[in-house]
């Protein structure tokens, strides 16, 4: 993760927070989020990487939550 500690900012487009987490870009993609295409690696800031988190959480529970609530 050096780059973060070098002080990367996010990725995303129009946004220019400090980057918290480094992840594969090819993990970003497709999740809704706007990010730079040829890096092999893309940063987030804090509230990117929990808007990460979420829709990639998103497609992995919809089926456990169905069951959660019937
Ligand atoms: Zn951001």
């Amino acid at each position: 993760m050096g780059i973060i500690s070098k002080g990367a900012k996010c990725n995303v487009s129009g946004c220019d927070k400090d980057g918290v987490r480094s992840l594969s870009t090819s993990k970003v993609e497709g999740t809704g989020l706007s990010i730079p295409a040829g890096s092999k690696k893309t940063v987030l800031c804090k509230e990117h990487y929990k808007e990460w988190k979420k829709a990639t959480k998103d497609e992995r529970e919809v089926e456990r939550a169905r069951y959660d609530r019937f």
